[in-house]
């Protein structure tokens, strides 16, 4: 991809253009502001310290709720004035709420000052929309369906920090779920290349990265689109895994998110289970205990075959930390049903969740179901399922006490000159006493207290077996 070095300067006649980028949603979102600030770098854009500062503000907005859309817009209304202050600044929007239809005339129509609407799949295209931006008096609203085939399997990227990188596998998903607003926002599956996978994670090893996380919406489905399913060709997740595990010297933990229970097999969790880097986390969104609410989601695997894949990372994998998602309140879902979530919740053991009131997204199928639930009823179910896993989630850290974990060490804790954090390979956060000094190594932590989140310990200063 040629930039134009100078293109920045030339947009706002100064020499260090600023950029502030905000936000909102999943690793894929924030991944893409990391290739947004990488592209407008090379353009000869500088970070700005804020809003305030910016010749430049983007929003990189998240549809997959409404709360989500709503926080965006309070954002953007709130940072108007910005615009009377330095009217030379560009604000746009961008990310998956533009993506999803109708939604680019209630911007337009809510924020009618903005420069600059586009969407997920034209990034890479960032520069000319910037200058279009500048020289066009209408909002420029740039919004494609789908990826082209002009999508570079290489992208620039300013990553925040210098440990942990996101590294895309695949983009987009094919599942549709029937409460699920991605695959619109972010389209069909597309796979990148292994060998350019590989390339980018021995380059970020060469940078002196030390952890690196495969994204993707569904990373269990990479390389079907590209290789093919069976026989000859085939490279699946699992193969993946092994090759990176194998060819990235360098490199301390390899994570992934996120998982779906149907495309994730035994060899898989064999594969993973073999990987000395790969470490022993599973994101594995459940939703639903209930096998007719997983069928009206379209989930596609029960109850009994999630609890199977369970069982294989347990057997395989005795001390993985596993978590989950779970909505509540999906249409027409009865107290049998939410019964059915907490005792799938207590069977499994969760080390934490994400849980979510239901939220509806038109355009997708439930948003035709008939949802009969209040929303403090679905409140109500929220709360008590929360309280079911918070207690499930302290007990499990409280058993943790006493016992000692390789802690890769990220940085101060906020606002503390004396104590580090860092997280252990099940990606649970320790904090513990510590100095700057230990940034970026993996050091042994003994666990002296828990919470229903974080651990607490002290550093272990002479060789011990490790948990
Ligand atoms: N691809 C991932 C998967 O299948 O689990 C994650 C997609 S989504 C960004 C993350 C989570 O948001 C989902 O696992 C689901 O629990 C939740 N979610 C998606 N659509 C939702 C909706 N309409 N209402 C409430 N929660 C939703
Ligand atoms: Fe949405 Fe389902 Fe795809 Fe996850 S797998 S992104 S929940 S459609």
């Amino acid at each position: 991809m040629q930039i134009d070095p100078e293109a920045g300067r030339r947009i706002h006649g100064k020499p260090e253009p600023r950029v502030h980028i905000e936000t909102f949603g999943c690793q894929m979102n924030e991944h893409d502001s990391e290739i947004m600030y990488g592209i407008l770098a090379q353009m000869g854009y500088v970070k700005a310290q804020g809003p305030d500062d910016a010749d430049l503000l983007l929003f990189n907005t998240c549809a997959v709720r409404e709360s989500a859309v709503e926080h965006a817009f309070g954002r953007i209304g709130q940072l108007k004035p910005l615009k009377y202050t330095n009217p030379d600044l560009i604000i746009g929007v961008c990310g998956c709420v533009p993506q999803v239809e109708g939604q680019v005339e209630r911007i337009k129509r809510m924020f009618p000052y903005l420069d600059l609407i586009f969407g997920t799949h034209n990034i890479h295209r960032l520069p000319e929309l910037v200058e279009r931006a500048r020289s066009e008096r209408e909002t420029v609203v740039d919004v494609w369906e789908s990826m082209g085939d002009d999508f570079p399997d290489i992208l620039p990227a300013a990553r925040e920090g210098d440990l942990k990188a996101w590294v895309t596998i695949m983009y987009g998903c094919d599942k549709h779920c029937t409460y699920c607003i991605v695959p619109t926002t972010r389209g069909k599956e597309r796979s990148r290349p292994y060998e350019v996978i590989l390339a980018e994670v021995q380059e970020l090893a060469r940078q002196g990265f030390k952890e690196i996380t495969l994204l993707g919406q569904n990373v269990n489905a990479y390389g079907k689109d590209l290789y093919g399913r069976h026989g000859e060709g085939a490279f699946d997740f699992g193969d993946l895994i092994e090759l990176i595990d194998r060819n990235s010297p360098g490199i301390e933990r390899i994570r992934f998110t996120t998982n779906h229970p149907k495309d994730f097999t035994r060899k898989m969790v064999e594969q993973i289970a073999r990987a000395e880097k790969v470490c022993e986390w599973f994101h594995l969104p459940v939703q639903s205990g209930s096998d007719s609410v997983l069928r009206r989601m379209k989930r596609s695997y029960n109850r009994k075959q999630y609890l199977r894949l369970v069982g294989w990372i347990r057997e395989l994998i005795p001390d993985a930390v596993i978590t989950t998602d779970i909505i509540v309140g999906f249409p027409g879902e009865t107290e049998e049903e939410f019964q059915e979530t907490l005792s799938l919740v207590e069977e499994v053991q969760y080390d934490a969740a994400f849980m979510f009131m239901y939220s509806e997204r038109a355009g997708t199928p439930a948003a035709q179901m008939e949802d009969r639930l209040s929303v403090p009823e679905k409140k109500e179910r929220l709360q008590r399922l929360m309280e079911v896993q918070n207690r499930i989630a302290r007990a499990k850290n409280e058993a943790r006490v006493g016992k000692v974990y390789d802690i890769l060490v990220e940085g101060l804790d906020k606002g503390k000159p004396d104590v580090v954090f860092g997280r252990t390979r099940g990606n649970i956060l320790v904090t513990f006493p510590g100095d700057e000094s230990l940034r970026g190594r993996i050091v042994p932590v003994r666990i002296t207290r828990a919470g229903t989140w974080t651990l607490e310990g002290e550093l272990v200063e002479s060789p011990v077996t490790l948990a």
